[in-house]
């Protein structure tokens, strides 16, 4: 596709990807200025934050495994203690989105290097994107300065992490591409790295699914996720993002199911209207991207219909007010019928047609 013109702004970030990279954690915190790390980790990731801490012994200043799930204030303001505390001068987040999320926070108000060894497909470790909750809102920011410095991607850590999770999360990774696409501010190269990334998913995703210890479904379904985290670091996000924001603060629904699930809708949504953009992508699923991540979806035994999700067919006429409230750019315009459709669809869990 020629491109008459754009705008391309790169950022700076160090990734150090290998199976066996973690090795490598105490370079990688002196690589960003740190001496002594907090490290960050969910509850249920704990013994390996601490396993983490006992390998770089005098690096580590101690250990916060309480991150959750959308980054409620009340988890940042006992982790910045624990920061204080600790002596710490560099924060190192060990796992997915939201122990990322709670890395962001405390590094962007301490001005602190972060470092990230990621986890699952989410891609949060390449943005400048915080999404933080207070009183069951969550408000969301950009600012350059929320970027970590570095990742380590290490596959060996994520053969542990569940069929399911590994493939709504890769889900998750390929909406990010596919939004970046059709962006308003995509460039060449954001379209490259989206393509890639979601080719390199829609590789490795089958395989995992085969067997969750494949090192090299693992290797590309990471190095997918690095692409398509970064694409969602670079341009702006439309439809589909905007309303899984809203479905998940309005019902606290999980994060990359929910993603999963509408992604083959919203692309069916905007397929017409971003048809040129969206062309390399659907090349990728035989011409017909909408259907074929449903397919890919079905076929990794991921959730399809919102009513799987515990969702109420009453809640989608809230939903779909409050996702065409705030306009913001889309390909095809947003209105309130067009998005009950569309939520309709996938609350059923239909296949969407070809387009
Ligand atoms: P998550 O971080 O919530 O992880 C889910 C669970 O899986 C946690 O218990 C975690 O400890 C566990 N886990 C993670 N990696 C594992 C592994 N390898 N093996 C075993 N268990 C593992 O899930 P997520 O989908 O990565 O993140 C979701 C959150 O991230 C949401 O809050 C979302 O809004 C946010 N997010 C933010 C951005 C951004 O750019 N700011 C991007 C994507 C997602």
């Amino acid at each position: 596709m020629l491109t008459d013109s754009f705008v391309y702004n790169s950022a700076p970030l160090r990734v150090r990807f290998a199976a066996g990279a973690l090795g490598h954690l105490g370079d990688e915190i002196a690589a960003i200025g740190g001496a002594r790390a907090l490290i960050l980790s969910t509850p249920y990731q704990k013994a390996d934050a601490e396993a983490l801490a006992a390998r770089i012994g005098p690096r580590a200043a101690g250990v916060f495994a309480e991150a959750r799930m959308h980054t409620p204030v009340e988890t940042t303001a006992l982790a910045l203690q624990a920061y204080a505390d600790s002596g710490a001068d560099c924060i190192v987040s060990y796992g997915g989105g939201s122990t990322i999320g709670l890395g962001k926070a405390i590094a962007w108000r301490n001005d602190a290097p972060h470092l990230v060894v990621a986890t699952t497909y989410a891609g949060s470790e390449v943005t400048d994107i915080l999404g933080e909750t207070e009183d069951r809102v969550k408000t969301t920011r950009r600012d350059p300065r929320i970027r970590p410095e570095a990742v380590i991607y290490d596959p060996q850590l994520t053969l542990g992490l569940p069929v399911a999770m590994s493939v709504a999360s890769g889900l998750n990774a390929i909406a990010h591409a596919v939004e970046g696409l059709y962006a308003t501010d995509a460039n060449p190269v954001t379209s490259l790295m989206a393509v890639e990334g979601i080719a390199a998913l829609q590789h490795a995703l089958p395989g995992i699914h085969r067997n969750p210890s494949d090192l090299a479904a693992r290797s590309e379904a990471l190095y997918g996720s690095w692409l398509c985290g970064t694409v969602l670091g670079s341009v702006a996000m439309a439809l589909h993002h905007k309303l899984c924001h809203t479905l998940g603060g309005a019902l606290d629904l999980p994060h990359a199911e929910t993603h999963a699930i509408l992604l083959p809708h919203t692309v069916a949504f905007n397929a017409v209207a971003a048809a040129a953009a969206l062309e390399p992508a659907a090349r990728l699923f035989g011409g017909d991207l909408g259907g074929g991540l449903y397919d890919l979806a079905r076929s990794l035994g991921a959730p399809t219909a919102l009513r799987d999700l515990g969702v109420s067919r009453d809640e989608l006429g809230r939903i779909a007010d409050q996702a065409v409230k705030n306009p913001y750019a889309n390909p095809r315009e947003v209105t309130q019928d067009g998005v009950l459709a569309l939520l309709e669809a996938a609350w059923a869990g239909i296949r969407p047609a070809r387009i």
